[in-house]
């Protein structure tokens, strides 16, 4: 169950241990009042007490309570510090762990459930090891030594009788919270509807804005949240029953200590003095007693949570990697052979591919949807696992290379273009822990957006909304081109990531990225002959073989397929002049 979380144990349970003895350690100065109670009012009743002692005991009284105070001060930081440390910890080591994982697992995972690990989960976690244990010890400690001190220094017959009704406090305490927990389970299940509804529908916002759904959607939004509004309404109602209720039963203990303790009295059996420390104590009983019914609820939850977190933690990275990373000698890429199938399905969606990609050399990638360009690209970036003997980078099995190193030599320009939510010159940069503000505009200008951003009010400092969305497509392909271009790597990929610029930019980028060719390699998807033209070697993918493979000149002579993409698209290019002029 720990075993992820030792590296932190080790350097913190001291400190940890360290706040639980404090609070012991004020557990048994709690307990020392009421005895310093009883023999003051026990000298009280006898006309012993001489002045200058009352002075002593409400001195002594004092002193206690200001070194109560500094200790509960100082095992709550200690406590509480680790316990945050420890969600900090744990939520970094989750995250760093998800980093690992391969593609497949967030392709099956949603989006709201990851969210709620790293939130919900993590957070129950850190309460369970600060409050939850921190109860428990506090709860079993106290409880035990309380009825020890009363029975031995007062009277055991009477501690016993007053502390019958406790075990159905606890009880109580431990039925009504399961009904808490499961009702806040229903909140926290609406709540992350609500968070799911929210999402797609900002995510979607354009969707739903051209199809006139907004009335609809605000519908679905109101149906939610007004659940959510109800559901809390009944854990608020049920909460403010719960506690009054238990707070009525811990009375029942005081009830019968108030009346048999008298009657003891009475008889000489204790002192008025055993009798008020006798009522101290039980007070001091009753928040024990309620607690140790609401930890074993809190630290179930914990378990719970921690559960859900070791099952995500104990997924093995299934991306292989090797334990002694080669050297690459340069970056020539070189595939043989390269079948692949994504786990779970039958057929292969490469088959046989193969070629070479020299250091400085183009290669282009054509083929009809879906016949495996971008897989081809994600296993080159090792997003996946991959036959060995069948990849070879800087002429080394690309098994044998560390996958950061692999990721290093090459630089992707995706067919998303994802920006994140930050400033435009972030997201040029991001390869970079300290942003190089000559390369930013270098990598802008290269990619051709250099001119649009400076047309901006706020320039390169211009804030993106989420996944850019104040850019426009083609903004948001050059964005992320010069991201590329910044980050420099050896193995340049465009993934169709020029089909929103029109053909003049397009020329130009290439231009550029030709100009750069001695110290990149390029291999460029795209759908567009024009953009394929000019590069060493094109190949045409379908179902995942290649079928046809040359230069542009060799493949128009084949007359195949590629010939008749370029026929195509020759006529679609007349059509759309013949309309310019007409116009
Ligand atoms: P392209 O980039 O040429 O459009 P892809 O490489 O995206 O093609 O897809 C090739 C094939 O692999 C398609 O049939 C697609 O449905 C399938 N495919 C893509 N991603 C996955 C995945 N994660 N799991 C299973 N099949 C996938």
């Amino acid at each position: 169950m720990l075993k992820h979380y030792k590296e932190f144990l080790s350097k913190k349970t001291g400190r940890y241990l360290l706040g639980i003895f404090l609070l012991l350690l004020v557990d048994t100065i709690q307990l020392y009042v009421p005895q310093v109670l009883r023999s003051y009012t026990d000298k009280l009743q006898a006309g012993t007490l001489a002045s200058p002692e009352i002075w002593q005991i409400a001195m002594v009284i004092g002193i206690l309570a200001i070194i109560m105070a500094i200790l509960r001060y100082l095992w709550r930081i200690m406590i509480v510090f680790t316990a945050l440390e420890f969600e900090i910890w744990t939520r970094k080591k989750l995250y760093n762990h998800w980093t690992t994982l391969p593609m497949e697992y967030f392709n099956e995972v949603k989006t709201g459930e990851l969210m709620s690990y790293a939130t919900n989960d993590i957070n129950t976690i850190r309460r369970t090891f600060s409050g939850g244990i921190i109860m428990s010890v506090d709860a079993l400690f106290m409880t035990v030594t309380t009825i020890i001190v009363m029975g031995t220094t007062i009277n055991w017959k009477l501690t016993f009788l007053a502390i019958l009704p406790m075990p159905f406090i606890a009880y109580g305490v431990l039925r009504m919270g399961k009904l808490v927990h499961e009702k806040f389970r229903t909140v926290q299940e609406i709540f992350s509807q609500l968070s799911d509804k929210v999402q797609e529908s900002f995510s979607g916002i354009s969707v739903i804005k051209a199809f006139s759904q907004e009335e609809l959607d605000l519908e679905d939004f109101d149906k939610i949240n007004e659940r959510n509004f109800l559901e809390n309404m009944a854990l608020a109602k049920f909460q403010a029953r719960l506690f009054p209720s238990v707070r009525f039963l811990g009375r029942f203990s005081m009830i019968i200590g108030i009346i048999l303790g008298a009657k003891y009295v009475l008889s000489d059996t204790i002192t008025l003095g055993d009798y008020v420390a006798f009522i101290k104590y039980l007070e001091i009983l009753v928040w024990p007693v309620m607690a140790i019914g609401m930890v074993t609820n809190l630290i179930q939850r914990g378990l719970a949570s921690m559960q859900r977190v070791n099952k995500v933690l104990d997924i093995d990275s299934s991306l292989e990697e090797t334990d002694n990373p080669k050297d690459p000698q340069g970056f020539a890429l070189e595939v043989k052979d390269l079948s692949f199938k994504y786990p779970g399905v039958k057929e292969n969606t490469l088959d046989n591919v193969s070629f070479s990609l020299p250091e400085g050399g183009s290669l282009g990638i054509l083929g009809p949807t879906g016949s495996g360009k971008s897989t081809l690209v994600g296993l080159l970036l090792r997003l996946y696992n991959i036959p060995r003997k069948s990849v070879y980078l800087g002429l080394q099995d690309i098994n044998d290379l560390s996958i950061e190193e692999t990721r290093n030599l090459i630089a992707m320009v995706p067919q998303d273009n994802f920006l994140f939510s930050t400033e435009l010159k972030n997201n040029i940069s991001l390869s970079d822990m300290v942003p190089d503000e000559e390369k930013i505009l270098r990598s802008a200008k290269d990619a051709q957006v250099h001119e649009e951003i400076m047309g901006f009010p706020r320039g390169y400092k211009t804030f993106l909304g989420e996944k850019g969305v104040n850019l426009s497509g083609g903004q948001k392909q050059r964005t992320s081109i010069a991201r590329v271009l910044y980050k420099d790597a050896p193995i340049i990929i465009l993934d169709d990531s020029l089909s929103a610029v029109d053909t003049k930019t397009e020329e130009a980028i290439l231009r550029k990225l030709r100009v750069e060719l001695a110290r990149h390699s390029s291999i460029i998807i795209s759908h567009r002959i024009s953009t394929l033209q000019n590069l060493d070697e094109i190949i045409y993918l379908e179902e995942g073989r290649i079928v046809e493979r040359g230069t542009h000149e060799e493949l128009l002579a084949l007359r195949g397929r590629y010939y008749r993409v370029y026929e195509k698209q020759l006529l679609e290019d007349k059509i759309q002049g013949a309309g310019y002029e007409a116009i």
